[in-house]
């Protein structure tokens, strides 16, 4: 047992140093473990912070690219702002600069609109009394020119011309041109007899119309008189002249079939009737509304009888009426129980004129197949309101003002009293007219008038009726020479009385009256002899105002047998 113990403890004596020597190494290598761990971990950091300055290294790179074009991005992005900002600020200068000038502009304009105000008042008030100063004038100049004046007008050569007319005359040529227009205040006539030499003739008149003149040539000068009508004084307007030398074309227009209408459709053709209505309608329409109307009355002087064409029997027909012709006691002339139609346009009118045209009187002769027998009279009756004060006013010249002012009556005319009115629209109402009583109304006369042919019996070739006719043709344009041939010897009675015509033409041909006679002549060598006779009468007329007339030398046309 103790030999076994000793064994055992040496035993355990060497396994302790055997441990011992273990630990040791163990020790050693645990140190060289941690050593290395130790160099590991430094390897592992060294690797890993190598990457990392790589890594950073890069995004350092990138980094100092993308702030380079940043950099150089908001450098552009801001000079572009700068430039913009740029331009805005002009602009605004520009409109800041514009607005300034605008509102200077404005200021001027502010002040000049107020100049023109106050001017335009003056201008106004100027008007008012260069309007009235106007009217004297227009007066001065229309008397100046005479208060009877002559036109003429040449119609062309016709194909109707040709046919064969006397029977002396026959064997020369009738188409052949014997009267021209030399200007526009000349009328030049060949006069050819047989055997002799051609002698030539002038005529002058205030006016000379050549056959190729329009419609609207010759309206152009009748125009002025239709002011006067307005302006307070009666005016007539008569075509003289033998059957077929144009005066119903003259004062109407071209016939429709059958000489019993005109044609209307035909506006640039239309006549001196026609036209002066417009005319009057336009200067109306310048004029306060309510302060004018138009009455119109056709009538026909038919053998010395004067027939009321717009008269209506019950049924409302147009018919034919007789009626007279009467001198009231102011001494104007009158008819009574005249048909007068108020018209408000041009087209009424012409509608009224064309029915009271078909019921004229014609008898066909061999001069022109429809020659009208008769005279025709349209009248226009334009009636002015004035109220009181403004009286003296509408007329500046004192001698209207005062002529009118007495004729001036109180009475409204039938249609307004009776409040039926249908077609009074421009006047005023009915009632309003009853309660002014200081209003007063005149009326003036425009008498547009076809004559009949001036022509001779013997030319006309005809007999029994119609030698009547032409009997009392000629005489009543034997009193209408009279009575002119009165007017230019200024004697106190002038013989209007001694036919019907001319006592229905009484107030628009003595007196202040403006009247325009338009001479129509047919140029033909044919009617020569009746071209002669119009032409003195013209020339004659023309006299009247110079008061060069020298007595018993008017030519008349030949009284009938
Ligand atoms: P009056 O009325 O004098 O008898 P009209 O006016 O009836 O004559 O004219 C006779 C003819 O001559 C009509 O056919 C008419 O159309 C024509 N006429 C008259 N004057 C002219 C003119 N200036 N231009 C063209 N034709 C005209
Ligand atoms: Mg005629």
């Amino acid at each position: 047992k103790d030999e076994r113990i000793v064994v055992l403890e040496t035993e355990n004596a060497v396994l302790h140093l055997k441990l011992a020597e273990y630990q040791g190494l163990a020790g050693r290598s645990t140190k060289e473990v941690l050593q290395l761990y130790a160099a590991h971990d430094q390897q592992m950091q060294f690797q890993r912070s190598s990457v990392v300055t790589q890594l950073h290294g890069a995004i350092k790179k990138r980094l100092k690219q993308d702030l380079k074009s940043l950099h150089s991005f908001a450098l552009e992005l801001s000079k572009d702002f700068q430039r913009q900002s740029k331009t805005c600020l002009y602009q605004l200068l520009a409109a800041v600069q514009g607005l300034q000038l605008q509102n200077e502009a404005m200021q001027m304009f502010q002040i000049k609109a107020f100049d023109l105000e106050q001017s335009l008042q003056e201008v106004t008030e100027r008007y008012e009394k260069e309007k009235q100063k106007r009217k004297a004038l227009h007066n001065s100049l229309i008397e100046l020119r005479g208060n009877i004046r002559v036109h003429c007008r040449i119609r062309p050569l016709l194909p109707f011309d040709d046919a064969a007319g006397h029977s002396q005359d026959r064997q020369r040529n009738f188409s052949e041109k014997v009267a021209y227009a030399a200007d526009d205040e000349t009328v030049l006539v060949k006069c050819s007899r047989p055997g002799h030499a051609s002698v030539n003739k002038t005529f002058q008149f205030e006016r000379v119309y050549n056959d190729l003149e329009s419609q609207d040539a010759v309206f152009a000068d009748v125009a002025p008189l239709l002011t006067s009508l307005l302006d307070g004084y009666n005016v007539c307007i008569m075509a003289y002249g033998q059957t077929g030398s144009g005066k119903t074309y003259t004062m109407l227009g071209p016939q429709l079939e059958g000489n019993l209408a005109f044609a209307i459709e035909e506006e640039s053709e239309l006549g001196i009737i026609p036209r002066a209505t417009q005319e009057v309608f336009r200067l109306i329409s310048e004029k306060p509304p309510g302060s004018y109307w138009v009455e119109v009355s056709v009538v026909e002087v038919y053998n010395n009888e004067i027939f009321d064409l717009l008269a209506k029997d019950t049924c409302g027909k147009v018919f034919g009426v007789k009626r007279d012709v009467v001198t009231t006691r102011e001494g104007k002339s009158d008819v009574p129980l005249l048909t007068h139609e108020t018209v408000e346009n041009v087209s009424e009118f012409l509608h009224l004129v064309n029915k009271g045209l078909q019921l004229r009187v014609t008898h066909p002769t061999l001069v022109h197949a429809h020659s009208s027998r008769s005279h025709l009279v349209v009248t226009l009756t334009i009636t002015t309101v004035v109220f009181g004060d403004n009286f003296g006013t509408l007329w500046e010249d004192e001698q209207t003002s005062q002529r009118l002012n007495k004729e001036a009556s109180f009475t409204f005319p039938q249609k307004m009293r009776d409040n039926k009115s249908t077609s009074s629209s421009r006047a005023s109402s009915p009632v309003q007219l009853e309660a002014t009583e200081k209003m007063k109304q005149v009326k003036t006369r425009l008498q547009l008038v076809d004559l009949a042919g001036s022509e001779c019996v013997g030319l006309s070739g005809v007999t029994g009726a119609a030698l009547r006719e032409t009997s009392f043709i000629n005489r009543s344009l034997s009193a209408l020479a009279d009575v002119l041939g009165a007017i230019a010897e200024q004697r106190a009675h002038v013989p209007y009385r001694n036919s019907k015509l001319t006592h229905l033409l009484q107030d628009s041909v003595g007196g202040d009256a403006k009247l325009l006679v338009m001479l129509c002549i047919s140029p033909g060598q044919k009617y020569l002899t009746e071209s002669m006779q119009s032409l003195g009468f013209g020339t004659r007329a023309r006299q009247v105002q110079r008061g060069q007339v020298k007595k018993k030398n008017f030519p008349v046309p030949s009284k009938g047998k």
